[in-house]
């Protein structure tokens, strides 16, 4: 299969998987990677994968860049995971022996962060994109991308069809591939859900896939500080009702003040868009200790913030969900964010 179609400059579906068959009968060391600070999508598209590839007799290893939160720890094959800052040498071993790497859910080596992208870039193997992203990157001689699919669990899904492997779907890769696409779709909301979506989550839950199960597994685990966190977070929401926009600013001190853990944060930007008649809404999160403040960008309709993450924040992502990081100090971060949306105010409106 060879198929390639340009839809349009911001969207985009390309599939090159000729020969990918062969390349998977032979290959015996499967690398599967996520990128940096995993999310659900991440996690239970490389999980899914791995469990596939390891139903076919392969010997898989599944790496994320860094830790992630308690709330993604529950899913089949969490266990094995390597991660990068934790384990590198023993992660770039697996790498030199692998025969195919695949990496899902991202289109940019640098999305690994710096130390695994370095080594990545010094191997010569076979790389395999699955991903949903804009802009990808060319280091990959096999790819299957949509922009304009929700989740990357939902490729994987189909992966899974076109290597005719359908047979091979049972409650764990079901339960990976329902929590990818119940947390990229923001729970089957986001524009992107289709009724195809729909019909793969039937799919998942007829082959088992516990959907009530892990809706509560990922929401409903919240600590009591995180929710105090959450407070702040709204006590901080501020408005700027001429632009339709909110943004919440959490200082380092916040979140000491809240014991924060990874992944407490998660989810805080979309707050923003629950007000009634915003159509941007940011969150700028302090980090001391890398000295940069990350700041996540979500948006309704037309207004693209991957493009504003990439023109101004060094960032990226889809058009309604981005993210991206200023280097400046968290006030300086603010007061230069008001003056850069004052260019964007004809197409907030
Ligand atoms: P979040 O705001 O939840 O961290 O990320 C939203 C989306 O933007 C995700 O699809 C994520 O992969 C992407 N994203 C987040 N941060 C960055 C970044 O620094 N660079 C790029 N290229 N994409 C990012
Ligand atoms: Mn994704």
């Amino acid at each position: 299969m060879l198929y390639t179609e340009f839809v349009h400059l911001k969207t985009m579906k390309k599939i090159e998987l000729n020969g990918i068959q062969d390349r998977l009968k032979s290959a015996k060391h499967i690398c599967i990677i996520g990128h940096k600070n995993p999310d659900g999508d991440a996690l239970g598209s490389t999980l899914a994968l791995s469990h596939v590839l390891g139903k076919q007799g392969k010997s898989t290893v599944v790496m994320m860049p860094n830790s992630y939160p308690d709330f993604l720890q529950w899913m089949p094959g969490n266990d094995e995971v390597l991660i990068y800052d934790k384990v590198a040498e023993k992660c770039n071993e697996s790498l030199k022996q692998a025969d195919l790497i695949f990496t899902l859910d991202f289109n940019h080596l640098d999305r690994t962060g710096d130390k695994f992208s370095e080594f990545l870039k010094t191997l010569d193997k076979t790389f395999v994109m699955i991903d949903h992203h804009q802009a990808p990157d060319e280091y990959a001689k096999f790819q299957l991308v949509d922009t304009m699919v929700g989740s990357t669990c939902e490729l994987i899904y189909d992966f899974i069809e076109i290597l005719d492997r359908k047979q091979d779907l049972d409650q764990a890769i079901s339960n990976c591939l329902y929590t990818g696409i119940m947390t990229d779709t923001g729970s089957f909301r986001f524009p992107l859900t289709s009724s195809k979506t729909h019909r793969i989550i039937a799919d998942l839950i007829d082959h088992g896939a516990e959907n009530s199960k892990i809706h509560r597994d990922t929401f409903d685990n919240n600590s009591y500080s995180r929710m105090q966190l959450l407070g702040r977070a709204l006590q901080n929401l501020k408005v700027i009702e001429s632009l339709n926009t909110a943004y919440i600013s959490l200082s380092q001190a916040d979140l000491d003040e809240f014991n924060f853990k990874k992944g407490d944060t998660e989810g805080f930007v979309n707050y923003g868009l629950s007000l009634k008649g915003i159509k941007f809404a940011v969150i700028f999160i302090e980090n001391k200790q890398e000295n940069i403040i990350k700041i996540s960008f979500r948006s309704t309709d037309d207004f693209d913030v991957n493009i504003f993450a990439r023109t101004h924040y060094h960032g990226g992502g889809h058009k309604n969900a981005a993210g991206g990081r200023s280097d400046l100090g968290l006030d300086e971060t603010l007061i230069k964010f008001e003056d850069i949306i004052q260019q964007y105010k004809n197409d907030l409106l």
